[in-house]
């Protein structure tokens, strides 16, 4: 991209992740790269945002790391595709910023979310992280889309209090024509979890034209209700908040002319939940 085309912001906090956030790590080198993603011992972050409430329970901070396999056609961040575009953050840095809130999160039920990008390209500072702030008694969730749930081990799986799926569609086809990847690893991710008794909310973003197909939402909604440990749906309408990003990265835009779903809408995709069991937010 040409000089100009971002505004360079300062600090690791960000107001929200649909701040356009490039080269952040610009100065890094591959080697550089290659062992902080061995050792965990820093991370690449868009950012990090507080006061969340719709990451996980409670009101919560959340780091949002760079780097994603995928290319979802909605994607609302695609700043955060390329992990060179992520601020390199010490993993102790990472801890003290999160220490900071530890008693502002306990009091409003709320703990720490790694979302992204997609989180587990940076499983070993992940874990890391996850597993210091669980010592000073901080919750941890993680909003992934699964597909590499298998660079997680079972006794790495317990520092994750709570795992936010994020489905995307139950048909293999459309999953590939969507994201760009097979929709198998993220399903058995689920099985995996749902297998180990690991707490689950499922997150659902409705897209006209692309995610509101009814036969389609039926089979995602009876999978996700036959796990046994969905605690909740967070059915989402898209929206055109990250529209601009694409826009000033030069990326092929497809969704242009998608409005936001109408109310009826998301209220169907909700019913279709629900009629299932299970819970919609
Ligand atoms: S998985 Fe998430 S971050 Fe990656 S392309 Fe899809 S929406 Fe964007």
């Amino acid at each position: 991209m040409s000089e100009g085309q971002a505004t360079q912001p300062a600090g690791l906090l960000a107001k929200d992740p649909y701040e356009l956030r490039v080269d952040q790590a610009a100065d890094v080198t591959e080697s550089a790269v290659r062992t902080a993603l061995k050792t965990g011992d820093v991370g690449f972050l868009h950012s990090f945002t507080t006061g969340s409430t719709v990451d996980g329970p409670g009101v919560r901070v959340v780091a949002w790391t760079a780097g994603c396999q995928w290319r979802c056609l909605y994607c609302h961040n695609p700043d955060t595709w390329n992990m060179m575009n992520g601020m390199p953050v010490k993993l102790e840095r990472a801890v003290d910023e999160v220490s900071k809130y530890r008693r502002g999160l306990k009091v409003m039920s709320g703990g720490l979310t790694i979302s992204g990008g997609e989180a587990l390209m940076q499983d070993r500072f992940v874990i890391r992280l996850f597993t210091a702030v669980k010592k000073l008694g901080v919750h941890t969730a993680l909003d992934t889309n699964g597909y590499l749930g298998d660079r997680l081990t079972d006794e790495e799986l317990k520092q994750v209090d709570l795992v936010i799926l994020d489905l995307k569609t139950w048909d293999p086809e459309r999953h590939i024509y969507l994201t760009s990847k097979p929709v198998e690893p993220t399903l058995n991710f689920a099985r995996r979890l749902a297998q180990k008794g690991r707490p689950l909310w499922v997150r659902y973003v409705v897209v006209p034209g692309l995610t509101d197909d009814e036969d389609d939402i039926n089979h995602t909604a009876a999978f996700a209700a036959g796990l046994g440990n969905v605690q909740r749906v967070d059915v989402l309408p898209f929206h055109q908040m990250g529209r601009y990003k694409w826009k000033k990265l030069g990326l092929d835009y497809q969704l242009d002319d998608v409005q936001p779903p109408p109310i009826e809408l998301v209220q169907r995709v909700c019913e279709q939940f629900r009629a299932v069991g299970l819970k919609t937010y």
